[in-house]
């Protein structure tokens, strides 16, 4: 008994940029979002620093980078599951995976 595969979707923007490495699944399921804000909003509340903003791109929620004193856009992560984040402004290959702990 082998499922049938023949009918699914692939989406030609989950390409994976690598190679070498294998695909990164939670690409197929992502729609285009559009980025919430232009600001980390939980550190704005607290007054905090941070270096980098990812944006979310299961929902758009923008957060901090992991390289920030607070790593928000990790936070979100852990709270919603949502797995892949990219940079802001977003590039190709700045794009991360939390699920498979890699650049996607
Ligand atoms: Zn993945
Ligand atoms: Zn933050
Ligand atoms: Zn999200």
């Amino acid at each position: 008994m082998t499922p049938d595969r023949s009918g699914m979707i692939l989406d030609a923007r989950a390409v994976s940029l690598n190679g070498s490495a294998p695909r990164c699944e939670h690409l197929d399921a992502l729609l285009p979002v559009t980025p919430q804000s232009r600001t980390c909003r939980q550190c704005q509340t607290v007054r905090e620093e941070w270096a980098g903003l990812l944006v979310c791109l299961t929902c758009g929620w923008v957060a901090c980078s992991d390289d920030s004193p607070r790593r928000h856009a990790l936070a979100h992560y852990e709270e919603t599951d949502h797995p892949v984040a990219s940079a802001l402004p977003p590039g190709p290959a700045r794009r991360w995976c939390y699920v498979h702990g890699r650049a996607v």
